[in-house]
């Protein structure tokens, strides 16, 4: 199977060691799972990783848009990570949950002045800079305040890791960041510290997600620590933080590789080094933002079948109950899941349908072409795996759906509400 946590006992699919045609009784469908003990395990490898190849005081931050609510908040500072934080949305689920958020980074290439003030107001801290407009609202917001704002920028080196090339145009027309190809990375970093207000602590970048290709990092790095050098011997800046971004990609079939984030982590830290050493500069402390690797397979989704539709000569439709608001990314990308009945996994993989949801859009397909029993019918269960990243995240109330609840698992035995099922009195709660 393509995690460890899951399993079949008695023809049931168990995740998490857990029962899941007994979850989804329990707690009705559609539900969110979460496994709560592989997200902690998730976050120890990075933190183990991070010591033993960057040094102690380098950290995994979690990026929080994979996957944001409560109890994850509460997680992550049980386990001692930092986080990545996005939005005021996020920043504001983040402090009423009672994590610290001086060790959260905040990111996000339009920030308004009233995100800026709002993260000001809540301690983050640490902004990651995009722009000059963002520098300039950060300091004028320091100069009121007399404070001044730990920065870094964003900078794009240029890196596409799905063509798995360096490139002259390609990443370095993205919306994100400033290119250091273009000379106007420097010009920024310039701009940065001749304001008052603004410490510029280091430099970030993100090359993409979902990313397998072997050096993505270390070239991306290694182009980040030669801007570096040169910031150091042309100005004289000496940077402190370097953060990588996050993108380790998770396997959803059967035949996607499988990445060991302790061997990842141990190749950048040694091209690193390298880096540094034959560029004559210290190394900076390092950050990575791994945010799909540490969810996407603590999450499944469970659904009830409601139609078979057998279009004969044509194709074949399998009915959920729930369908693109709760997991957009077929819909949004072609994101490949595997699916499996939940109830029947020892029968005969014999029969082959569209997995598609309730939603009044022909898109809305959680995933097409998915093998299994012939026998499948209204009631049977069935499971999406590694939904953990990027779909609670991105769900929506189309066609005027409540969200499914997010129950989280551990220990093999127990199970808790971490986010409960919206009611339509929700769906109401804002309409005048
Ligand atoms: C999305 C994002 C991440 C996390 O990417 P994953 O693919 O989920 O690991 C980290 N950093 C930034 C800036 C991002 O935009």
């Amino acid at each position: 199977m393509i995690c460890d946590n899951l399993s079949v006992v008695n023809g049931h699919l168990h995740f998490a060691r857990q029962d899941t045609v007994a979850l989804a009784k329990q707690y009705g469908t559609p539900l969110y799972l979460l496994d709560e003990d592989y997200i902690r395990h998730q976050c120890r490898v990075y933190k183990a990783a991070f010591q033993k190849h960057f040094g102690p005081t380098s950290r995994p931050l979690y990026a929080s848009k994979a996957n944001s609510f409560r109890r994850m908040y509460e997680i992550m500072t049980e386990e001692g990570m930092g986080i990545d934080v996005v939005s005021p949305g996020e920043i504001y689920t983040a402090h009423s949950a009672g994590y610290d958020l001086r060790h959260a980074y905040f990111h996000g290439s339009n920030k308004t002045d009233g995100d800026i003030a709002y993260a000001m107001d809540c301690g983050v801290g640490y902004f990651v800079a995009d722009n000059v407009e963002e520098i300039s609202a950060i300091e004028a917001e320091c100069a009121r305040r007399g404070t001044v704002q730990k920065v870094l920028l964003r900078l794009s080196p240029g890196i596409d890791p799905h063509t798995y090339e360096a490139v002259a145009t390609g990443k370095v027309d993205s919306k994100f960041g400033a290119a250091i190809e273009t000379g106007q990375a420097e010009e920024i970093a310039l701009f940065a510290l001749a304001q008052p207000h603004v410490e510029l602590v280091g430099f970030h970048c993100h090359v993409g997600s979902q990313v397998f290709g072997e050096d993505i990092f270390e070239r991306a790095a290694a182009i980040m620590l030669e801007f570096i050098a040169h910031m150091e011997r042309q100005h004289g800046y000496k940077t402190q933080q370097l953060d990588l971004g996050g993108g380790y990609g998770v396997a959803y079939k059967a035949d996607d590789p499988h990445l060991d984030v302790e061997e990842k982590v141990a190749e950048v830290a040694s091209s690193i080094k390298e880096t540094c050493a034959r560029l004559g500069i210290a190394m900076p402390e390092i950050h990575m933002e791994p945010g799909r690797s540490i969810v996407a397979a603590a999450g499944m989704t469970l659904y009830t079948v409601g139609a078979v539709k057998k279009i004969r000569g044509y194709k074949n439709y399998v009915s959920v109950d729930g369908g693109m608001g709760d997991n957009p990314r077929y819909a949004l990308y072609k994101s490949a899941y595997t699916c499996y009945l939940a109830n029947k996994m020892e029968e005969a993989q014999d029969f082959t349908a569209d997995v598609v949801g309730r939603c009044c859009e022909s898109g809305d397909i959680l995933q097409p072409n998915v093998t299994m029993s012939a026998t499948v019918a209204r009631g049977d269960i069935v499971a999406v795996c590694t939904t953990g990243a990027y779909n609670y995240s991105m769900a929506s109330n189309y066609n005027r759906l409540p969200r499914p609840p997010i129950v989280m698992l551990r220990g093999g035995d127990e199970s808790y509400v971490a986010v409960r099922r919206e009611s339509y009195e929700d769906l109401c709660r804002n309409d005048m």
